[in-house]
């Protein structure tokens, strides 16, 4: 007797009950039952009848081990279709069954693999499987994305906005938890994490009722354009129709962008205020690692009593100034230095620092540089991403109005996709500006500006210090990082 597994794909779906586990069961048996040296050894069944999705394969992969251990001798199964993700997953499967002394038949296609065409008629009707589902989907796609130019809104219900049926309306308690994240982070300039700290002492919960709050949650909530009535569709794709995976669109494909689509939450100025300091914070988080670094002598500042890190202290409208931690902690005496110093007294000893360098200046420059580029390279990185996606959209651009030339859409069509094309491709520019203007085309005229003191770019002044060493009796040592020794300075 041959023992014969059987594989199908079940659906769960009341009204398919052609494809329900009990009808293929039927169905397999009776065939088995026709073959009088065949012997029904299991029936391994997974969930997923409809579309091009064969992600469910727990009983597949328990089929192909209980194959390895020689439990059985043949497989029948209906599709080449529905057997595995693709053609080339079959055909290797097939080619490791076939090792094993394991044929497998596919009923509906006509394939024995015991047969010695049967690879060749295989991908034949793989290929045949995948075009059709590559169809299916292509459809599916072209769909989706007419309806998402028409406002229909995909995706889940985010903090504030309840997303039901293609609509978005506004869930007015969690908006004003929005409006406060804006508004600590736009306006206070608190960092996101000290909003997630707040938010879990007031015992707010996020939409999916934790009490815990992210950081890079607040970051992604900050950034999202539906806040300010916006609506940006296609931002992840499934380029690959048959394992259904989603990948984030790097312009692959174009976004379906609507302006003013639904009542916002935040108010424009608001909303770019928000996303300016986002920039401008991001940009600084990439002079040094680890540490917190908020400011330009963030971490730099050493305590010469105790070793410990200043830290900042502002009280409102006056001048920030550092603190040892230590001190901080333990009330004012601390470690028992016994003093601060003021942010901007700081800055002055660092440009004096640099000034007192006259004798290697142009060495200096030129280490400063190479710093200073270190610095801003990876900003011209995506700057280069932008410029090609400017390019791309462009091309678009000139393609819509070649369709409306010749004839192919109408006006009304060609003014609202070109209409969309410029709004991409204005956004693109204002965020090309912005990074060229951090990064700067001329770094050594920038540099010599800091050298002369002309500047008060703290993240530059950042890059050249190691560190800074207040002592008790008001002495500070300034270690740059192009230097052997520190630099001291008297008391003031
Ligand atoms: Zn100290």
């Amino acid at each position: 007797m041959i023992k014969v597994a059987v594989y199908c794909r079940v659906s769960t779906e009341k009204d398919d009950q052609a494809n329900s586990f009990e009808a293929q069961q039927r169905y397999f048996k009776e065939y088995i039952d026709r073959k009088p040296e065949w012997e029904h050894y299991r029936t391994y069944a997974d969930e997923g009848i409809t579309g091009t999705s064969t992600k469910n394969r727990a009983q597949f992969n328990r089929m192909i081990e209980d194959a390895r251990e020689g439990l059985f001798e043949l497989i029948v199964t209906k599709e080449v279709s529905r057997f595995s993700r693709n053609i080339l997953d079959t055909i290797s499967y097939t080619r490791e069954l076939r090792a094993l002394g394991v044929g497998v038949i596919f009923m509906s296609d006509g394939i024995s693999t015991l047969e010695p065409d049967a690879e060749l008629r295989l991908s034949i009707m793989g290929s045949i499987a995948q075009e059709e589902s590559r169809k299916t989907s292509a459809r599916v796609k072209w769909g989706q994305t007419r309806q998402m130019e028409r406002g229909v809104v995909f995706g889940r219900s985010l903090l504030g906005y309840d997303v039901k049926n293609g609509k978005i309306t506004i869930d007015p308690d969690e908006a004003e938890l929005v409006r406060l994240i804006f508004y600590k982070y736009g306006v206070e300039k608190k960092s996101a994490s000290a909003i997630s700290r707040e938010l879990e002492k007031s015992g707010f919960r996020t939409r999916a009722g934790n009490t815990h709050w992210r950081r890079a949650y607040i970051i992604k909530l900050l950034k999202n354009e539906k806040y300010a009535g916006d609506l940006v569709q296609k931002k992840t794709i499934t380029p690959d129709y048959l394992s259904h995976e989603k990948k984030y669109n790097h312009g692959e494909e174009p976004l379906v962008v609507i302006n003013n689509h639904h009542e916002p939450i935040i108010d424009r100025e608001l909303w770019n205020e928000v996303q300016k300091e986002l920039e401008k914070r991001n940009l600084r988080g990439k002079y040094s690692s680890g540490h917190s670094n908020r400011y330009a002598f963030s971490g730099k500042i050493i305590c010469g009593e105790c070793g410990a890190s200043f830290v900042p202290r502002c009280k409102k409208g006056a001048v920030r100034r550092w603190y040892c931690s230590a001190a901080v902690k333990s009330g004012v005496k601390g470690c028992g230095i016994g003093r601060g110093i003021r942010d901007d007294k700081a800055m002055e000893i660092m440009k004096k620092a640099i000034a007192s360098l006259e004798l290697n200046y142009d060495e200096l420059i030129r280490e400063l540089t190479i710093l200073a580029s270190e610095a801003v390279n990876s900003g011209k990185d995506s700057a280069d991403k932008l410029r090609l996606e400017i390019e791309r959209l462009n091309r678009k651009k000139e393609a819509v109005l070649d369709s409306f030339f010749s004839g192919t859409i109408t006006e009304e069509e060609m003014r609202l996709m070109k209409g969309r094309y410029d709004c991409e491709i204005k956004a693109l520019r204002e965020k090309l500006g912005s990074i060229s203007e951090s990064c700067g085309e001329n770094l050594r005229e920038k540099v010599t500006e800091i050298v002369n003191g002309d500047t008060d770019r703290e993240s530059f002044y950042r890059a050249l210090l190691e560190r800074m060493t207040v002592c008790k009796d008001g002495r500070i040592e300034v270690k740059l990082k192009s230097l052997p020794e520190p630099i001291a300075f008297s008391p003031f």
